[in-house]
């Protein structure tokens, strides 16, 4: 679905959307991208979503990435009797390894190696940091705390333990079973939580076996110490803001941020920002004036994609939530200064010809009247290198590609067109200018961009760039074979 906007937008998926009317309402309202946080929900659930989204895609021809986002090494309380309990600071609050429901005095928490580094003092803090525990007295199967900070604690919610170094491993049993089940499903992106070293996302790549495109969540210390190297072995980010600033004082992240969309950009790679975008949207229909500049911030600082987490999965205005964003993004990006940041910001690390050829593409599309960028691309890393570009026309991929077109949902600015394959350079001309103007893009009067690799079908041999005309008497008159 082509979008008034460059930035794209990801929507969680959980009980607040999970039936085909809002997942098709959210999709029409602006979400590009679908994530199913596998820390939520059975395989059942998630398989049920899955299908529901791609029957939407099937319906709308339009292509929509599934991102499935493993828990990784996450600790979580376990549930309530009451679903959730108010803890009031300075209470007493008990974590042990009872899987009976939870009270006000006390939640299982199923991590037994967390007992044993768990010391007198200890920090542990709950659902992004909103709670605080202090270790008051802790054994082989329980810590005794006091409640510093209070707050509603409910099912599954996460904790952290920054003061004390956790012996985890990255991927946990459930995790290596959640990435073969997705990976079978079918899904376009694997998100992993945790990420600490390269080696982490390698060993996970070795498991998904090219079935998806695999992304790191950057909520870690070592990560960020480390982050050139794991984006090296990524194929996308998120700045995971939720652990990260529980891992990290707060006021770190925002620095961390801008570096990580700027690195990926330069990389050609897309960045996702996430958690508490619109936090107060999960009770209120109108966001807080803080949370928009929040939104606008990461659209500005040329991020692919901004996420909603649990405004869209669990809160009452998951529309609303989609709705808002696309809006931001609809204003920020008609902002001239938007253009001169995007523009400022261009750093290219390359050389290859389909560097030189997507970067004139770009300066054609700004020196003459051009109505878009069509670029052929097969593995999409063609189309990734036109969207850091961050031209001023609309980047139309073409492949004949599924996966391919799904994947490119979460770059910037990218609308895919699901093609045949060619072998003549003509037939992809008069297919781009067709899909030009099906779009709405062009006319007959106007001109487009066409970038291409010749031979056709084979990876990484961009090396055309053709100006076209909109016209196909012109194209069948002049374009040679
Ligand atoms: P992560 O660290 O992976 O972001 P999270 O627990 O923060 O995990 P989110 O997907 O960010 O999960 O969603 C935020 C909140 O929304 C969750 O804490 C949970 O309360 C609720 N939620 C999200 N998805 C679901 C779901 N499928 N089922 C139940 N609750 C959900
Ligand atoms: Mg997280
Ligand atoms: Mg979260």
């Amino acid at each position: 679905m082509r979008r008034q906007r460059n930035v794209k937008i990801v929507a969680t998926l959980g009980p607040a959307s999970s039936t085909y009317e809002t997942i098709k309402a959210l999709h029409e309202a602006g979400a590009d991208v679908f994530r199913l946080n596998m820390s939520h929900g059975s395989h059942d659930e998630i398989a049920e979503r899955h299908k529901i989204i791609r029957q939407i895609e099937d319906e709308l021809s339009s292509p929509i990435a599934i991102l499935a986002d493993l828990q990784g090494p996450k600790l979580r309380v376990g549930t309530f009797a009451n679903e959730a309990e108010d803890l009031v600071e300075g209470a007493k609050f008990r974590l042990d390894l009872d899987e009976a429901p939870g009270d006000i005095n006390r939640v299982c928490l199923p991590h037994k190696e967390i007992f044993a580094a768990l010391k007198p003092g200890a920090n542990l803090l709950v659902n992004d940091g909103k709670i605080r525990l202090q270790v008051e007295d802790c054994g082989d199967d329980y810590a005794n705390c006091v409640v510093t900070t209070g707050g509603t604690i409910s099912n599954r919610k996460g904790v952290n333990v920054p003061d004390v170094v956790l012996p985890l491993a990255a991927l946990s049993a459930k995790d290596k079973k959640d990435l073969e089940f997705v990976c079978e499903l079918g899904v376009d992106w694997l998100a992993l939580s945790f990420v600490q070293r390269p080696a982490d996302v390698l060993e996970a790549r070795e498991m998904v076996r090219g079935r998806a495109s695999v992304l790191s969540k950057i909520e870690k210390p070592a990560a960020v110490q480390d982050f050139d190297a794991i984006l090296d072995v990524s194929d996308g980010i998120m700045v995971a803001r939720g652990d990260l600033g529980v891992e990290l004082p707060v006021q770190n992240v925002p620095p961390i941020q801008k570096r990580l969309i700027r690195r990926c950009r330069r990389d050609a790679k897309p960045v996702i920002v996430a958690t508490q975008m619109l936090e107060s949207m999960i009770e209120s229909p109108m966001p807080t004036r803080a949370e928009v500049s929040d939104v606008a911030t990461a659209i500005y600082e040329g991020s692919d994609a901004i996420m909603l987490s649990a405004e869209s999965a669990a809160g009452e205005y998951p529309i609303e939530a989609v709705t808002t964003m696309n809006n931001v993004a609809i204003e920020v990006e008609n902002d001239p200064t938007y253009r001169e940041v995007i523009e400022a910001s261009r750093h290219v690390k390359g050389e290859s010809v389909a560097d030189a050829i997507v970067a004139a593409a770009r300066e054609i599309a700004e020196t003459t009247e051009i109505s878009a960028i069509c670029c052929f691309s097969q593995s999409g890393t063609t189309a990734l290198k036109v969207a850091r570009e961050r031209p001023r026309v609309p980047i139309v991929a073409m492949t004949s590609r599924r996966g391919t077109a799904r994947r490119l949902a979460l770059t910037w600015g990218t609308t895919t067109v699901i093609t045949e394959e060619f072998n003549r350079f003509k037939s992809s001309v008069l297919a781009s200018v067709g899909a030009v103007k099906r779009m709405g893009l062009a006319t007959e009067k106007d001109q487009v961009v066409v970038t291409a690799g010749v031979p056709f079908n084979i990876p990484g041999t961009t090396n055309i760039v053709r100006v076209a005309p909109c016209d196909e008497r012109l194209i069948y008159a002049s374009e040679p074979e």
